[in-house]
């Protein structure tokens, strides 16, 4: 791994609701790979860890937090730790037992952020993802309201600081926060967000509702014949600041006071992608951003398309 000796650490600002504004996201981010990748990252001035039980590398991960953790290079109360709660565990008795394993694989005691990782319950079991005769998805009865129950008993129990969703849709989130009897707001509700399906009206809707907004897959992923860095309106911001354009891409979200989570297990990017504290787009750059919206959705999730919840039919 690189060297980050005279590297200065970034020092991270926090978001409106104290989770640091730019995290290290862990999809794909191999076993093998990822426990030096977050213990660099700690190194590099990274607090904010997105994981997921789906990700299957919560135990990798883990023992890059417990290593730092040991070492006296950071306090687990510093470190803002997130993970997801899979559809195969909506059903309200299966809950606490996913949270324990994730905690578990984790080496931790607690959890700064659970989130629903989608709306959709799928079949309880071993598989994660059930499929019927046609590959498309099984799912389950439950309804994410109960699962949502569920969840704050984790708060009550001291096993998670706070409660989110990811992947609602404006009408989802609006039902949910309309629940009766509603005991914990989602904290955030973590969506797919990038130039190219910029969530205006998501964003909008969730920050007037007070709830903050995690951008997944900021800047485009992999493998999908999309290259967002390739654009080149991207590119030409990103000469003009000296920057590059993953850095104009973290940096968009931090200025529309979205919260970012780029992965990454390459030591040069790590460091890169949280190198954005110094300096500033400005309004028309902004917008031409913006401008390049086209509601271009990169995690569709098809096999869930006829899921009674599939949060993607409505416009936002
Ligand atoms: P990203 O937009 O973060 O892109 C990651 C890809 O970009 C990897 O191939 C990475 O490769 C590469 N990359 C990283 N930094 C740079 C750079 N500076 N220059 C060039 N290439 C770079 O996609 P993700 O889908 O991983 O989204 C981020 C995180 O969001 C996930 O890891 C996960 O934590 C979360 N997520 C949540 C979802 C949800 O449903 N809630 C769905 C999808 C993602 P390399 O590692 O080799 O650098």
């Amino acid at each position: 791994m690189a060297s980050l000796s005279g590297v200065a650490a970034a020092d991270v600002p926090r978001s409106m609701e104290k989770i640091p504004i730019v995290g290290l996201g862990t999809w794909k981010a191999a076993p093998g790979e990822v426990t030096e990748a977050v213990k660099l990252a700690i190194d590099a001035g990274y607090r904010h860890f997105d994981c997921a039980y789906l990700y299957h590398n919560e135990g990798e991960i883990g023992a890059g937090l417990q290593c730092k953790v040991t070492e006296g290079a950071v306090r687990r109360e510093d470190l803002f730790i997130t993970s997801k709660l899979w559809c195969t565990c909506h059903k309200k008795t299966l809950v606490r037992a996913a949270c324990c394993r994730t905690l578990k694989d984790l080496k931790l005691d607690y959890l700064d952020l659970y989130l629903m990782h989608w709306p959709m319950g799928f079949k309880p079991g071993e598989e994660d993802l059930p499929l019927d005769h046609n590959g498309m998805t099984v799912p389950s009865d439950t309804d994410y309201l109960d699962t949502w129950e569920a969840m704050e008993d984790l708060v009550d129990a001291g096993l998670v600081k706070a409660i989110g969703v990811s992947n609602f849709n404006h009408e989802q989130l609006d039902r949910l926060l309309s629940k009766p009897n509603l005991r914990f707001k989602p904290l955030t509700n973590q969506i797919e967000c990038h130039p190219y399906l910029a969530q205006k009206n998501l964003i909008s809707f969730c920050q007037s509702r007070g709830v903050s907004v995690t951008a997944y897959r900021p800047l485009g992923g992999s493998s999908e014949g999309v290259d967002l860095m390739d654009d080149p309106v991207i590119q030409s911001i990103a000469r003009k600041h000296q920057k590059s354009p993953a850095q104009i891409l973290v940096r968009f979200q931090v200025q529309r006071n979205v919260i970012v989570i780029p992965k990454s297990v390459n030591p040069k990017r790590i460091l890169e992608n949280i190198q954005v504290f110094d300096f500033e787009l400005t309004e028309q750059e902004m917008n031409d951003l913006l401008g390049l919206d086209r509601n271009l959705r990169l995690c569709a999730f098809d096999t869930t398309k006829n899921h009674k919840d599939y949060p993607f039919n409505t416009a936002f």
